[in-house]
Formats: C-alpha cells, sequence, structure tokens
C-alpha cells in the first residue's frame, strides 16, 4: 500500500493578537491537592486578581492588581468554593496566582451592599478599588495581567452561569480549585465550555485591486465596520463555519480558507479562531438581520475611510483589528 504525500501547504503567517506572547503555567497537576486554595492564601508570595462583576480591579495607573496576603486572610474560604468564590489560576516563578471573584450584590460603589455587612471584608474590598471591564485591561500593555485577568473572567463566568446540574437540576458545588463543578446526587463532574466562534478576513481580486469585506452589525454604533464573524454550530468544521456566516450574511462565497490565529473573547465564553479567506464571488447581499451593511474595501479606499472618520474600526485588542491591518499591511488610524 502506498502512502500518499500530502502536497505542501503554504506558510501561514499568522496574526499578533494581542496576549499571543505570554504563558500563563496553569500548573494544572496542582488543582486536585487537597486544600489548595487555602493553603495558598495564607502564604506571602501569593497574588490575588480580584474579580467584580465580570470586572477586575485596577491600580491608578490602569494595570491589574495583584493584592499579597495578609488583607485577604481575612477573606473566608469556603470548602464548596461559593461567596465568594476562589480561582487557582496558575503560578510563576515558584508564586502562586489566585483570583478572588467577589458577589455580584457587592456594591462596586460601597454605597449599597445588600446582604453585606459594611464592616466584612469583602466589601470593602469592593469599595476599595477601582473596576475596569477585560477588554479595556486587555488593550493595556501589562500582558501577564491581561492574560490572568481573562482566565479569571472566564471562569468566573462559567461558574456564575452553570449553578446547577444540566441532567438533574440539583445545584452543583466547585470542585478541584475551581476548574470542575460537581453533581454530587449523580457523581458527575462538569468541566469549563468555551465556545468557538470564527471570524474572518475575506479577500477578493489580487495586488493593487485586492480588496477586503467588512461588515455593519445592526447593533454597533454608526460607521463602525469590522470583519464578519459568527459561531460555529455543531456537526461542523471551522473551514465550513467560515464559508456558512459569510455566505449567510453577505452573500458572498467564499473558497480558500486559512488559519492566522486566536484570541480568547469571554464575553461569555467565546474563543475567537481568526481566518483569512478568498472570495469565489462579488455580489454582496447583507441579511438585514445581523448584517444592514457590507462592503469591499481596496486598500486605499480603506485607509482613506478610516483617516476621514467615514468608516470605524474596532478596537485594536481585538482579533478583527489584527486580521483588518494583518491584511493592509500597516497600522491604521483610529484607536
Ligand atoms: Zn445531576
Amino acid at each position: 500500500m502506498t502512502a500518499s504525500i500530502p502536497s505542501p501547504r503554504p506558510a501561514v503567517r499568522a496574526v499578533p493578537v494581542p496576549q499571543d506572547g505570554v504563558l500563563v503555567d496553569r500548573a494544572a497537576h496542582r488543582r486536585a491537592e487537597p486544600g489548595l486554595v487555602g493553603a495558598l492564601r495564607e502564604i506571602g508570595s501569593t497574588r490575588v486578581l480580584l474579580v467584580h462583576r465580570g470586572r477586575l480591579a485596577v491600580a491608578p495607573g490602569g494595570e491589574v492588581v495583584v493584592l499579597g496576603g495578609e488583607r485577604l486572610v481575612r477573606v473566608p474560604a469556603p470548602d464548596d468554593g461559593e461567596r465568594p468564590r476562589w480561582l487557582f489560576l496558575g503560578e510563576d516563578g515558584g508564586a502562586a496566582y489566585l483570583a478572588l471573584v467577589l458577589p455580584d450584590d457587592a456594591d462596586a460603589q460601597g454605597m449599597d451592599i445588600e446582604g453585606i455587612d459594611p464592616g466584612d471584608p469583602l466589601a470593602e474590598l469592593v469599595r476599595d478599588h477601582t473596576w475596569r471591564g477585560l477588554r479595556e485591561i486587555v488593550g493595556g500593555a501589562d500582558g501577564l495581567g491581561a492574560a490572568l485577568a481573562t482566565e479569571a473572567v472566564a471562569l468566573a463566568a462559567w461558574h456564575a452561569s452553570h449553578p446547577r446540574c444540566p441532567r438533574c437540576g440539583e445545584p452543583t458545588v466547585a470542585e478541584n480549585a475551581g476548574w470542575t463543578r460537581r453533581c454530587v446526587d449523580e457523581g458527575i463532574d462538569f468541566y469549563p465550555r468555551t465556545d468557538p466562534a470564527v471570524i474572518m478576513s475575506v479577500v477578493r481580486g489580487d495586488g493593487a485591486d485586492e480588496q477586503l469585506l467588512l461588515g455593519h452589525a445592526a447593533h454597533w454604533p454608526d460607521r463602525r465596520f469590522s470583519t464578519l464573524a459568527g459561531y460555529v454550530e455543531p456537526g461542523e468544521s471551522l473551514e465550513q463555519a467560515v464559508r456558512r456566516e459569510v455566505l449567510e450574511e453577505s452573500g458572498v462565497v467564499v473558497g480558500e480558507v486559512d488559519y492566522r490565529g486566536s484570541q480568547p473573547w469571554p464575553f461569555p465564553a467565546s474563543l475567537m479562531l481568526g481566518f483569512h479567506a478568498r472570495a469565489t464571488s462579488e455580489e454582496i447581499q447583507v441579511d438585514g438581520v445581523e448584517l444592514t451593511d457590507a462592503r469591499w474595501f481596496t486598500r486605499a479606499g480603506l485607509g482613506a475611510a478610516v483617516d476621514a472618520g467615514d468608516v470605524l474600526l474596532p478596537g485594536r485588542s481585538s482579533i478583527a483589528r489584527a486580521l483588518i491591518e494583518g491584511w493592509y499591511g500597516a497600522r491604521l488610524a483610529g484607536d
């Protein structure tokens, strides 16, 4: 029997996505250690990120706050990981990173704290910090802080949305330092979920005439244009998802599809998988539901439209921006 030799594929040019270079050692082998979080809280070198309502505590300079030791020892560490929830994020140079997820009903302004005694250390933590959304943090320069923050927010969101067993409806409990939830009645473990979504720079033509397809979604501000994107459906490959989404939203037929890079996007649980795709048709017919406008842009046309403020691109922290600028070949104006 003769083995078929695959033809060499062209080199895929990766898109530099924010956080790409940062690798957090998640030290997964430690998650099952009994009493891990409780023990780490007592160690002076342990660093803790604070999460509240999907936002992170930040210092005046905007960097993610990583608190150490003493003050946190006062915060309770319930065995089942509920109220507040402690998560083990990993290690760096021998120091452990934890996330402390404060209850949603602790008010960020410290004005109205339902169910929590004002002298409670949780209420103090909420009141004494400034809170920023993950999009802002990922856009900042603190790569390690952004990577840890993304991990913490993604895992916290999974816990918040999976309080009960999807099979029998009984409450589940957190185990393994926040990396599983268990239905005690049935003895089943559930694991954190990530929903794959595809996002793609679709082009047609060649050279100076090459054009990029950008769309305007119904719920976006005026003049905002970005790459098309959508969720992968059950039973579908990533390439099929790229072709289906582009066809559904814009009427454009896609042929060749190449992978370019990925970005976790925990709003609440997406993983954006970036592709570069080549269209085999030109005519655009938007679906009018998800997309209300879509256009082909040459490089010169896009640069001019952005400079004139006629097109507003997605933020620098997004893989969408990385795909657009990866095709354009340079930074484009705007935030
Ligand atoms: Zn169950």
